[in-house]
């Protein structure tokens, strides 16, 4: 998620086709190949604001979200059904407070502390939309919360929605809410948004925060880190200063994801994952993975961005952290306006897969890529959490220092 709401709004009256015949003649019959491939092993993109989208264009009103017919973001049935999509993160997303109604540092006013229960509530309605997704068009959409319910779902050629939640100040600062957001399906975090909150510090302040309020996480950070391990919730780091990720990946005793990050060192933009970080990442003893975003302004700026850069990105990713099973795909579809050229929709993914195959990705790098990385690194965080748990692992009950009406 890029654009204020209203912008984006705004927009849409000069949206046109989106759609590109871009370099589909040259690549024929890998294209073909790009198929076969992905009716086995379909996509799963990391990052789609499919739940921001339909609040903007209907009010969440579902009964007229024309989903298996076409609609004006990047995203409905029949694209995803024809770019062999089979899963996708549908993400809950609120705004951030703006810089006019948070007082920076702790005291009243701090990060929702006022007024947590409209963005809890709008955080709920975004779940929510996920799950009457599946009301709405059940012979398509089928939640799932597991790799087993990926395959069980493709089987019965139902597409995956996975509910993502992007930014920790829909946690209302609570850990409470954090495993209530988990009972209803959410299966990542993450810390930030582009704004620091209680928890971390974000790449991009609001505007008028400054650079940083923690230096990385805060000791609220450090203990919803390990909670997000003890639930088998993905602490995801897109979003995050550096600081942050890096204090992350020493706090986190499961595998950390970046739902949608490029590389700085290929295209400089604060949102993407700096060297050092890499580097880090890659001397984890823990498996990680890194989805790579078509947003342009992430890939090569606006009005710039092509296919040819994405992959870049991807085989940059690779050479970094030590192979190209720690690499996915994150697009952010409905999540800003302009995409890589190439890679403008939904119906996209082939060529991509084509591209790749033409430079040389394996069968098997591109299953990784296409879903089985997320399926294996999910699985793991999975699996850690379920161990903590049998462990002995309980809740953290403990409320933020700053709530003063639990004393
Ligand atoms: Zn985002």
């Amino acid at each position: 998620m890029l654009l204020p709401w209203k912008l984006f709004q705004a927009s849409f009256s000069a949206l046109s086709s989106t759609t590109s015949p871009s370099t589909q003649a040259s690549i024929g019959s890998t294209l073909d190949r790009a198929h076969a491939l992905l009716s086995r092993t379909p996509i799963f993109d990391g990052h789609w604001d499919l739940p921001i989208f339909a609040r903007w264009t209907v009010g969440d009103n579902l009964a007229k979200f024309a989903y298996n017919d076409t609609l004006k973001g990047q995203i409905d049935l029949p694209r995803i059904r024809k770019g062999g999509v089979g899963s996708f993160w549908s993400i809950a997303f609120v705004e951030c407070p703006s810089s006019t109604n948070v007082s920076l540092g702790p005291g009243p006013g701090w990060d929702w502390d006022d007024q947590p229960a409209q963005v809890v509530r709008d955080t709920l309605e975004q779940i929510d939309l996920t799950r009457q997704l599946v009301e709405y068009f059940p012979q398509d959409v089928a939640l799932a919360r597991t790799p087993n319910d990926f395959w069980e779902n493709w089987k019965q050629g139902k597409v995956s929605h996975w509910i993502g939640l992007e930014g920790a100040h829909s946690l209302g600062n609570s850990l409470a809410t954090l495993r209530t957001y988990a009972a209803l399906g959410v299966t990542y975090l993450t810390l930030t948004h582009n704004c620091h909150n209680v928890f971390a510090d974000a790449a991009i302040p609001a505007p008028g925060s400054p650079d940083e309020v923690h230096g990385g996480l805060s000791h609220f950070g450090f203990r919803l880190v390990k909670e997000l391990n003890r639930l088998g919730v993905a602490v995801d780091l897109s979003h995050t200063s550096p600081k942050t990720q890096l204090e992350t990946l020493h706090v986190s005793s499961a595998p950390v994801i970046f739902s949608h990050s490029g590389a700085k060192a290929v295209y400089d933009h604060p949102r993407n994952i700096d060297d050092e970080v890499l580097r880090e990442l890659r001397k984890s003893e823990r498996d990680f993975v890194v989805g790579v975003p078509f947003l342009s302004d992430f890939v090569r700026g606006a009005g710039n961005s092509t296919l040819e850069d994405v992959v870049e990105h991807a085989e940059y990713l690779a050479a970094k952290l030590g192979g190209k099973r720690h690499v996915a795909l994150g697009s952010d579809y409905d999540g800003a306006l302009e995409f890589s050229k190439g890679l403008e929709d939904a119906a996209s993914y082939p060529r991509l897969v084509a591209k790749l195959m033409e430079r040389g990705w394996t069968e098997k790098d591109l299953e990784g890529l296409a879903s089985e990385n997320w399926l294996r690194v999910i699985g793991k965080i999975q699996r850690h959490g379920r161990v903590t748990r049998a462990g002995g692992a309980r809740p953290d009950m403990r409320p933020w220092h700053g709530r003063h009406d639990c004393e």
